[in-house]
């Protein structure tokens, strides 16, 4: 049997990668084959992973260990096991209690693994003083409304089973992909899970940015003894974007260690990154090692199925109803990323609303093709932003996105991000994007430079508005 099972397990990596058999299959055992009946029992480490599979790749055993055994349509049983003290094996065929596939509701919060982790203060007043200041758990971020589809459900899959059982099944687990993907969305997501189910775990979402501030500050105000502390008490702690920690090297010494004793502890934690572990660039390899020692799973454009699911279901969710058309229109139009098509559809929903009129393909027409005369604020886009910017300075685009650092032009540059972000509904990161592959911390620090030049000085003020006004015509 064990030889069919390494057959077998070399037959599907080769079919489907060998992340999918990492992920699903290296936890699978083979226990019986009943050569009368023709079954094959399986075993797996819990429902989770046992409902999975059965809905994923039922056919992927039958037909490849039914060749490997030479029957034709065997059938598979998938069991779920759990200890005794004497570790014989109880076991409970087919305990299913997670729904994946139904989305809508994949009672997630009714689920509690057996042997969860004590987590909880052990220093009942710091815990829970820290869980005041630092739960920063965004409650709107839930599995429930997490629309999945072939491009994002390994990690949707990944970040379930961690939500279940936290610090057991994949850690660290590292998500990556692209920007707007849903990254951050499923970070909390997790947190959600293991808050819900666990009132006492302290879970901590933090960017790895924030970390990076929080730790300078400790060093500059002597306070490393108190950050240390804080984050050694945290039971599960999911750090978003830990690409921003590149080139931070005594940073990145520091959070090491963290990694490591937490990892000890045996607390989960989670990343997110726009790229694979191997590609960030600038971080030390041992710190690497530990990003990509667990699991790692990605998340890809949508298709347009997807897209259009996630129209419908944030459509909904404001009160509108959109129609088929409607919503494939915008899941074709909009190609970047889930939070440009958020972005889209809450401009169609507020033209509806401002003037009157019913959500229509030709209305989202309109709206998409800028061709919203008439209406109070007309929308900006980049381009327009530039269009203004370089009448009032001597600089063109490709000066705002150079690395020239002439004190002007970095005004001007600064300037330009600053009426970017101020008319149009872009994020930092986007308008970093545009001007010359900006870093979104670059964005957000030239936005507090030029709030702070307002200040000091009310002529600034009036550049501004006097650009602005340009878009008006
Ligand atoms: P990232 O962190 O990868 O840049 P976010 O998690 O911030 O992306 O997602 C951007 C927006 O898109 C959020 O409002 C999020 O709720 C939404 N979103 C992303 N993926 C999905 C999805 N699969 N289903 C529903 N909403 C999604
Ligand atoms: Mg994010």
């Amino acid at each position: 049997m064990h030889f069919i099972w390494e057959d077998f397990l070399k037959i599907v990596r080769e079919e489907l990668g060998s992340r999918v058999v990492e992920t699903w299959f290296k936890a699978v055992s083979m226990t019986k084959w009943d050569g009368i009946e023709k079954v094959i029992y399986l075993q797996t480490p819990n429902a989770f992973v046992c409902n999975w599979l059965e809905k994923n790749y039922r056919s992927v055993f039958q037909t490849h260990l039914g060749r490997l055994l030479n029957v034709a349509d065997p059938k598979v049983v998938f069991l779920t096991t759990s200890h005794k003290k004497n570790d014989d094996l109880i076991i409970k065929s087919n305990e299913i209690q997670v729904s994946v596939s139904d989305i809508k509701t994949p009672q997630l919060k009714t689920y509690r693994p057996a042997h969860m982790i004590p987590y909880g203060p052990k220093n009942g007043l710091l815990a829970s003083k820290l869980l005041e200041r630092y739960g920063h758990i965004n409650k709107k971020y839930v599995f429930e409304t997490f629309v999945v589809g072939p491009s994002n459900s390994l990690a949707y899959a990944a970040a379930c089973a961690v939500a279940q059982k936290p610090g057991d099944l994949y850690n660290p687990l590292f998500i990556y992909g692209g920007s707007g993907l849903g990254k951050t969305h499923l970070l909390h997501a997790i947190g959600n899970v293991i808050q819900d189910n666990n009132k006492k775990a302290l879970v901590l979402y933090q960017t790895a940015d924030r970390f990076v501030s929080e730790f300078i500050n400790a060093i500059r105000f002597d306070k490393i003894d108190r950050f240390q502390k804080k984050y050694q008490l945290v039971d599960v702690l999911l750090i978003d974007d830990i690409q921003f920690i590149s080139n931070k090297e005594t940073t990145q010494e520091a959070f090491f260690h963290l990694f490591n004793s937490l990892y000890d502890a045996r607390k989960q934690i989670v990343f997110s990154s726009d790229t694979f572990p191997q590609n960030i660039n600038g971080i030390a390899e041992r710190l690497r090692s530990r990003l990509s020692s667990g699991m790692i799973a990605d998340i890809h454009q949508p298709c347009i199925e997807v897209k259009t699911a996630i129209l419908k279901r944030k459509a909904e969710a404001s009160g509108e109803i959109l129609s088929d058309e409607v919503a494939h229109f915008l899941a074709s139009h909009v190609t970047s990323n889930i939070r440009e098509l958020e972005g889209a559809l809450i401009r169609v929903i507020a033209f509806a609303h401002l003037t009157k009129e019913p959500i229509n393909l030709a209305l989202v027409q309109k709206v998409f093709f800028n061709d919203t005369e008439g209406v109070e604020k007309q929308s900006v886009d980049f381009k327009g932003v530039v269009k203004a910017v370089t009448k009032h300075f001597p600089y063109s685009l490709d000066d705002l996105r150079s690395e020239n650092r002439n004190k002007e032009l970095v005004l001007a540059r600064q300037l330009t991000m600053y009426i970017m972000k101020k008319n149009t509904n872009r994020s930092l990161r986007e308008i970093g994007a545009y001007l010359g592959d900006r870093n979104h911390t670059t964005v957000k620090h030239a936005l507090s430079k030029i709030e702070q030049y307002i200040l000091e000085d009310a002529k600034l003020q009036r550049q501004i508005s006097a650009i602005e006004k340009e878009f008006e015509r």
